[in-house]
């Protein structure tokens, strides 16, 4: 059964002598999905997030959460608030509190929560955002990319249904921008319902289950990524392009290398299918269970990179428990990362939670099955105990 947890029907909204920011817009938001609105400069997706939370009133239409009309009065609004998460922009908009655990501890205290129970979700989020070591910093005192995320851990802290991010990946340097995404990702597996709003195509397409374009204030299409590049018309209007990996596997079709499905969302899954063309082999996943009474050493971790192994971490605690050990200047890929180096034929080591593991060896097990190629993968539960 489909469930819209947010649902517009047809809302309209003018800002005070500024012409319609919104104009009839009637959509769904499924529960547990990621969705993706895209939509140049003023087309309305900033303007549609203040109405998901209730910052903003439609002139007319409405708008539903759960089910039910969304009612603006104080308390009521507070609650919708703990359940719907808007994270602006710009995170200058949202951090107003001396240091960093205080703005994360913001929200949790203006709902009255008990004060342990603020602190350990402070705890949670800022070890979400990998910021626990400068948790004590002035929030003026913060780059760019982390003032990002501490805005980011301000939403987690209130453990919302819905988390909406606007534009969360500009201006962010590609590192930041892939962790950003893997945290989403983590997020997502925990069933927090997710959308986004973005320029960039190709962030879009790697991520999101279901796709929304807005264009002068009107929702023009919703639906598949792919019916959405498939026409021209409505892409040239928008002044976007496809993303280069579906225009690259169009080229493909056209040279009769390749059949056009599967059609691969990014250049790892790419590679997976020329591999499936060719009939490469993948080299193997090793999947090792790590937790607080399992941290590998440095010592470990150098001996793997230096037998010519890639090294990875799935999820942020495995990311939080490594850099522990790590110098601060090693950086260790996600999956996909390793996933890349697999295809080049290097063995893969992964640390992960026990917990997290089952979520690994699904997307294995997908990307096996999309491709069809084989991708073998060893699980080590208790590397440490021998
Ligand atoms: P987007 O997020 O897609 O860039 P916005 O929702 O910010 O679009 O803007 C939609 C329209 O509403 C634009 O014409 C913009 O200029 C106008 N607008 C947005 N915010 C305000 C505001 N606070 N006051 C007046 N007009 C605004």
């Amino acid at each position: 059964m489909k469930s819209a947890l947010i649902e517009c029907q047809n809302i309209n909204y003018e800002y005070p002598n500024r012409g319609m920011a919104l104009r009839d817009v009637s959509l769904e938001i499924e529960e547990g999905k990621k969705t993706a609105i895209i939509g140049p400069n003023g087309a309305g997706k900033s303007t549609l997030f203040l109405h998901f939370n209730g910052v903003l009133k439609p002139k007319y239409g409405q708008v539903l959460f759960q089910g039910e009309p969304i009612s603006y009065r104080g308390k009521d609004l507070s609650r919708l608030r703990k359940d719907v998460a808007v994270i602006l922009q710009n995170p200058d908009d949202q951090i107003f509190s001396a240091t960093v655990e205080e703005d994360v501890a913001f929200g949790p205290l203006n709902i009255g929560l008990p004060r342990d129970e603020v602190a350990s979700r402070v705890d949670e989020a800022l070890s979400l955002v990998d910021m626990t070591h400068i948790r004590e910093r002035p929030s003026q005192q913060l780059s760019f990319g982390q003032r990002k995320r501490l805005a980011l851990a301000g939403a987690l802290a209130m453990r919302p249904k819905v988390l909406i991010m606007d534009e969360p990946t500009a201006g962010l340097d590609p590192h930041m921008v892939q962790e950003v995404l893997e945290l989403t990702e983590e997020l997502h597996m925990n069933g927090i319902t997710l959308i986004m709003s973005t320029h960039e195509m190709e962030v879009a397409y790697s991520w999101a289950d279901e796709f929304k374009v807005m264009h002068q204030g009107r929702l023009l299409f919703s639906g598949p990524a792919e019916e959405l590049f498939a026409n021209g018309t409505l892409l040239e209007l928008l002044g976007f392009q496809a993303p280069a990996v579906y225009r690259f596997n169009e080229e493909m079709v056209r040279s009769g290398v390749l059949d056009m499905e599967p059609v691969p969302r990014n250049m790892v899954e790419m590679r997976l299918k020329l591999c499936h063309k060719d009939d490469r082999t993948v080299g193997g996943l090793e999947v090792r269970a790590m937790g607080k009474e399992r941290i590998p050493s440095i010592e470990e971790v150098h001996g793997l990179l230096s037998q010519g192994r890639a090294v990875g971490y799935y999820g942020s605690k495995a990311k939080h428990l490594l850099a522990m050990t790590l110098p601060a200047d090693v950086r260790l890929p996600g999956l996909t990362g390793c996933l890349d180096k697999m295809i080049d034929g290097d063995e893969a080591v992964l640390y992960a939670e026990a917990n997290l593991i089952p979520s690994i060896q699904d997307h294995i097990n997908n990307y096996s099955k999309k491709f069809q190629v084989s991708i073998p993968v060893t699980v080590d539960q208790g590397w440490n105990d021998r």
